[in-house]
């Protein structure tokens, strides 16, 4: 028996292990489906693509989506210690001030948050305002900073856009280089910040190679978890709580395993019901991108990252291509006047992404967004079987709404224009499948047939309909779920920074009870 029992050691569970184990008195056991993080594609930021289809991957695809032309669009999750912060691209960037504040649930408001960022965050370039030193999560500078990043930052001023110096700072709008969460050149993620520092404590354990199959909820109470081990049914229970850490994908589908879900859809698939909750696995939301891809003969690309030299410089001195996260840098914008914060952002890579970036690139290439920042479609995960192990049906429906269209069509003009500045005159000899003209209607052609995720599933387990402002699941006792599917939208931002401040605030939650938001940020400010 322990007191808290964790499913799941991804971005926000690591932070949540670690945290709850600072206090000898209380036994923590987080659960794990994934093996370790051993592998050096981890680790190596530039291999992060590597692990995409291998084990260490969860290997989703949408169900046919009804307006991407029925194509199934690829969603890599991290099946392994530190979860999908083992195989992200590393971008540091939180949501916009107005998505927090947005929320509109107590708590949660971005200055409430800032002290939660702040107390993770080990910054290179040091404290501020907006920014913390000393906790376990390095975040950095980039250290590939590739020629076609630069060419792509300044094109985008030459264009009339503002540089931005930090999209973390006080404002968003314009372009410039992401920070990352790496160490050294090397990847930070929650694993490494968090979870291995915290491993020794005789009061944490972790299970690995460990699938939970459903919460056990006993007279309306959550006790445990039942699950496999390497193929040995195990039950593991829980004397305070169960927190479901799982992902945007996976935690519902527990949920709903559980009992936890729309009754109607359970009961069609044998499941007994313990909570009709209708809104388990809906308001699912992920920032959709229009890959633009222009190939050239410039020998930068990160196809020369695994060259001799290359390698060399990784080993010697910790820089070179191989610390390349992808996309290196960005910017966000408004695709039109009276907006409260950018619509659209660019993500843009030294290499060529095609495919969601399963196809192997066959020539030196820069890819970019743009991608729908704050879009109105929702999908939903549901399950199409009661075995655990059949993977949940995700369906995006991305741009359902046909607003996101628009803003989509209008984020790819932007896009086309900076392509057209003189910075980017190197980079841009061949515009790789471009679209027929620059009509709306062959733009729109465009979106359909090209469109990948960026991989931010998040909200189906959201705050206010799903879980309380205090992350409790509403009509059941002692469990929590505590990752970005309780995000009641995916914000314009990339939704690691918020899953890592999601597991701090959880922490606070579960070890007072309620969150005093207010003295921590007092102890932040006084470095206590
Ligand atoms: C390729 C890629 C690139 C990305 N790039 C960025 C980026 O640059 N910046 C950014 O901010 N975001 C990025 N993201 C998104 C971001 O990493 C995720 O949104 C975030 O990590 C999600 O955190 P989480 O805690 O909600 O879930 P996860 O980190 O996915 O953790 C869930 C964990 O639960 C485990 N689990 C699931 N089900 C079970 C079960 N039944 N039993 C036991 N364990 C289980 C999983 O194996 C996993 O370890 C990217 C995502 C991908 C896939």
């Amino acid at each position: 028996m322990h007191d808290y029992v964790i499913v799941g050691a991804g971005s926000a569970g690591c932070v949540l292990a670690a945290r709850l184990s600072e206090d000898p008195s209380v036994s923590v056991c987080l659960i794990e489906a994934g093996s370790a993080d051993e592998s050096e594609d981890i680790h190596i930021p530039a291999r992060f693509g590597e692990n995409f289809r291998t084990h260490y991957d969860w290997d989703y695809d949408t169900h046919e989506e009804p307006f991407l032309d029925r194509r199934r669009v690829y969603l890599p999750r991290g099946r392994v210690l530190g979860g999908t912060s083992s195989i992200n691209a590393m971008l540091y960037l939180r949501s916009n001030q107005v998505d927090y504040d947005g929320w509109r649930q107590p708590g949660w408001s971005y200055r409430e948050l800032l002290p939660y960022f702040r107390r993770s965050e080990d910054n290179e370039r040091g404290a501020s305002e907006y920014h913390g030193v000393g906790g376990p999560l390095a975040v950095s500078d980039g250290r590939s900073r590739n020629p076609m990043a630069a060419a792509f930052v300044a094109a985008a001023q030459q264009a009339g856009h503002p540089y931005n110096d930090d999209f973390n700072g006080p404002a968003q709008d314009g372009f410039g280089f992401f920070q990352v969460t790496q160490r050294d050149g090397r990847r930070c993620s929650t694993a490494d910040a968090f979870l291995h520092p915290a491993m020794s404590r005789p009061n944490l354990t972790v299970e690995l190679d460990f699938q939970v199959h459903r919460v056990l909820v006993e007279h309306g109470r959550a006790t445990g978890v039942i699950g496999r081990r390497h193929g040995e049914e195990v039950t593991i229970r829980a004397g305070r709580e169960v927190v479901l850490c799982a992902g945007a994908y996976n935690s519902p589908q527990l949920l709903m395993l559980s009992g936890i879900g729309p009754a109607d859809h359970l009961s069609d698939l044998g499941i007994p019901v313990v909570v009709d909750q209708p809104q388990v696995g809906r308001n699912l939301q992920d920032h959709p991108l229009i890959p633009v891809i222009f190939t050239h003969s410039q020998p930068v690309s990160l196809l020369i990252a695994e060259e001799p030299e290359s390698l060399r410089q990784y080993q010697e001195e910790g820089r070179g291509p191989l610390t390349s996260n992808g996309p290196e840098c960005g910017g966000f914008v408004r695709t039109r006047a009276g907006l409260p914060a950018p619509d659209v952002a660019f993500f843009t890579g030294p290499l060529m992404f095609a495919d969601s970036g399963l196809s192997i690139p066959t020539a030196h290439a820069i890819t970019y967004g743009p991608l729908v920042l704050a879009p109105q479609s929702r999908g939903s995960v549901t399950l199409l079987s009661a075995n655990p192990t059949t993977k949940p049906k995700i369906e995006h429906r991305y741009f359902s709404e046909p607003a996101d269209m628009e803003t989509a069509v209008a984020g790819l003009r932007i896009g086309l224009d900076i392509a057209r500045q003189r910075a980017m005159d190197p980079y841009t000899e061949t515009f790789h499948e471009p679209p027929a003209s620059e009509s709306d209607a062959d733009l729109r052609t465009y979106v359909r047939r090209y469109t990948h995720s960026i991989f931010h599933g998040s909200g189906t387990c959201a705050m206010g309909t799903v879980v309380d402002s205090e992350l409790r699941v509403m009509g059941v006792e002692g469990l929590r779920v505590a990752d970005v599917s309780v995000m009641p939208t995916v914000g314009r931002g990339a939704p690691n920074a918020s899953a890592i401040m999601i597991g701090e605030r959880a922490a606070d939650l579960v070890r007072d009870g309620r969150a005093p938001a207010l003295a921590h940020a007092q102890a932040v400010r006084s470095g206590s």
